[in-house]
């Protein structure tokens, strides 16, 4: 008697620690993912950062906003004309804003002053 008691209890032990191993085991697997996750949010990050690096020479444009007709130009933020200095511009990278774009250009009244590191968008 004694013993068979001891042998549920054994049993009731074993089937416990199975379930705990196997919720250790789970709780592992979601680290695992999330580091996964998070790695693959920092290598985002880093190449966003060095991406944004290699703008640090470019102009700063504004292009605007997508409501009303087909944008043509883009805007000098640094000597824009008259017609930028409204409201429904947002400032970009001049490669960005030019970047699936292929008919943008230059607006022709902002004032370009020449600098070397404007080449970019002069033709
Ligand atoms: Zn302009």
């Amino acid at each position: 008697m004694c013993t068979n008691k001891q042998d549920r209890a054994a049993q009731l032990i074993a089937t416990r620690m199975a379930d705990l191993t196997d919720r250790r085991r789970r709780a592992y697997e979601r680290a695992e993912a999330a580091l996964t996750t998070l790695r693959r949010t920092l290598d985002r990050i880093d190449r966003d950062e060095a991406e944004l690096a290699a703008h640090q020479h470019d102009v700063v444009v504004l292009l605007r906003d997508k409501l009303g007709p087909a944008r043509t130009v883009y805007h000098n933020a640094d000597r824009p004309c008259g017609l930028a200095r409204s409201k429904g511009f947002r400032a970009y990278f001049e490669a960005e804003a030019r970047k699936g774009r292929p008919n943008l250009r230059r607006c022709g009244v902002c004032d370009w002053a020449p600098s070397p590191d404007s080449q970019a968008g002069a033709a």
